[in-house]
C-alpha cells in the first residue's frame, strides 16, 4: 500500500473521507484556509530558494502581492470560485514580515525544500508500503540539522502535542532514511507557527521512531481490513470539503443544489441538440457538395480529380443478384448454408405487425429475454415527442431491446 501521514490521519479522522479521497478519488475542494495555507509555503519555498539573505522584505512582500489575485478556491456553499478574502491578504503581509525579521538575514545552510521522499516498510507478512511526504524545509547551522514545517492554522499546540506529533516522526524516519549516518541526536524537528512567529521544537528518539513504524503499519493494517468506511461526525466536519456529498450531512446539503444540478444538465442537453443540429447541417452540405462534384466527374468521364486536400474517384460499380438456389446446393454439403442465413430484424417486426394476434402471441412466446437494458433516448421538441395528445407514447417508454441473432 503507498500512503501519505495526510491520508492516515484522514483515516483516523473520518473512514469516509478516506474512502472518498483515496479510493474513489473524489478530489476534495480546498478550504479558504488550506489555499491560503499553500501560498505562504510557496512564498517561502521562493525566498530560500533565491537566497534569503539577498532578499529585501520589500521583495518578499512585493512577490506576495504580485501572485495575489491568482489565487482561487472554490467557495462550496455557493458552488463557486472566489479570490480570498482581504483578511487574509492582511495575515500574509503580517506573518511575512513576521518571519522576514526572525528569518531574513539569519545564517542557515538549506539541504532541501519542498523535499518529496518514500518510506518503505515491511509487515508481518513481509509485504512491502510505502509512506510518502513532503518536508517544507531541511537546514544545516553549525553542527545541527532542523526539519522546518510550516504551520498557518490558528492555534499554537502544547509542546506535549508537539512532542507526539506523528508527522514530525515520519519526517525524522524519512530524513534518516536519506541520510543514514547522521546521528539522531544532531537532529531538532520544528514546526513554524506563521500566526504566532513562534517555533516549536522537539526531538526524536531511536525508540520513538521503532515505535512510529510499527503505529504506521497498526494504521495500513486497520485500512486493510476496513469494509464500510462509516462517516464518523467530529469537530472538524465543517471544514470537510465533501460535507455535501456526505451522508450524515445530507438534510444540511444547500437547497437549491438539486436544482442547480438540473440546470446544468438542462444547459448540457440543449448544447447537445444544437450541436446535433448543427452536424445535420454540415452533413446536408457534405452530401449536397459531394453530389455536385459526383455529377462532375461523370458528365466529364474523369476517373480522378485531384484538390489541395484529396482526390475524388470514379469507380464502377457492379450490381448484381445471385442464383441463390444454386448457392446453397453448393453451400449446404459444406455445412456453410445456415451460417449464411440471418435473421432480418427489420422484415421480422413488418412481418409481426402483418400476422395475426394469435400467431403473433404464439411468437412472442418463443421470445427468449437475454437481457434488459436502460437505455436514454434524445428525441428534439421539433421532431418527435415522447407525448402525445397528452399521453405517454409507451412504445419509448419501454423499449425492450431483442437480439435476435442467436434464437
Ligand atoms: S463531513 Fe464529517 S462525517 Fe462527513 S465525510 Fe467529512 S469528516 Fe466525515
Amino acid at each position: 500500500m503507498r500512503i501519505s501521514h495526510s491520508a492516515m490521519e484522514t483515516f483516523k479522522q473520518c473512514p469516509h473521507k478516506y474512502k472518498l479521497n483515496q479510493i474513489d478519488k473524489i478530489v476534495e475542494p480546498k478550504s479558504e484556509e488550506a489555499i491560503f495555507g499553500s501560498y505562504l509555503h510557496y512564498i517561502l519555498q521562493w525566498f530560500f530558494e533565491n537566497d534569503h539573505r539577498k532578499i529585501s522584505l520589500k521583495d518578499l512582500l512585493s512577490f506576495f502581492e504580485k501572485h495575489w489575485l491568482e489565487i482561487k478556491y472554490f467557495d462550496i456553499k455557493n458552488q463557486k470560485e472566489k479570490t480570498l478574502n482581504n483578511f487574509y491578504f492582511d495575515e500574509g503581509l503580517m506573518m511575512l514580515k513576521n518571519f522576514y525579521q526572525k528569518n531574513g538575514h539569519k545564517d542557515v545552510t538549506i539541504l532541501s525544500l519542498e523535499n518529496p521522499f518514500e518510506i518503505s516498510l515491511n509487515d508481518s507478512n513481509n509485504q512491502v508500503h510505502i509512506v510518502s511526504g513532503i518536508i517544507d524545509r531541511i537546514q544545516k547551522s553549525q553542527d545541527r540539522y532542523e526539519i522546518m514545517d510550516y504551520k498557518t492554522g490558528k492555534r499554537l499546540p502544547t509542546q506535549n502535542k508537539v512532542n507526539q506529533n506523528s508527522q514530525l516522526s515520519i519526517y525524522a524516519l524519512a530524513f534518516l532514511d536519506q541520510w543514514p549516518n547522521i546521528n539522531i541526536k544532531d537532529l531538532d524537528l520544528s514546526l513554524y507557527f506563521l500566526k504566532f512567529g513562534e517555533i516549536i521544537k522537539t526531538k526524536r528518539t531511536v525508540e520513538d521512531l521503532i515505535e512510529t513504524k510499527s503505529k504506521i503499519l497498526k494504521t495500513i493494517k486497520d485500512i486493510q481490513k476496513e469494509k464500510v468506511f462509516a462517516p464518523k461526525p467530529n469537530n472538524l466536519c465543517d471544514w470537510c470539503g465533501y460535507k455535501n456529498i456526505c451522508p450524515v450531512f445530507k438534510h444540511y446539503q444547500p437547497k437549491n443544489s438539486i436544482e442547480k444540478d438540473e440546470t446544468n444538465i438542462k444547459h448540457l442537453m440543449d448544447k447537445y441538440f444544437d450541436l446535433h443540429q448543427k452536424r445535420k447541417n454540415i452533413e446536408k452540405e457534405i452530401d449536397n457538395i459531394k453530389s455536385k462534384v459526383d455529377n462532375y466527374l461523370v458528365a466529364k468521364n474523369l476517373y480522378q480529380l485531384e484538390s489541395d486536400q484529396g482526390c475524388f474517384q470514379l469507380n464502377d460499380l457492379e450490381d448484381c443478384a445471385y442464383e441463390w438456389k444454386k448457392i446453397k446446393d453448393i453451400l449446404k454439403p459444406l455445412g456453410k448454408w445456415t451460417q449464411l442465413i440471418k435473421i432480418d430484424q427489420t422484415e421480422f417486426k413488418k412481418i409481426m405487425r402483418e400476422i395475426p394476434e394469435d400467431i403473433r402471441n404464439q411468437i412472442n412466446n418463443c421470445k427468449i429475454v437475454k437481457n434488459k437494458t436502460k437505455i436514454v433516448t434524445a428525441i428534439h421538441k421539433s421532431e418527435n415527442s415522447i407525448f402525445k395528445n397528452g399521453d405517454i407514447n409507451k412504445n419509448i417508454q419501454n423499449r425492450i431491446y431483442d437480439d435476435f441473432t442467436d434464437i
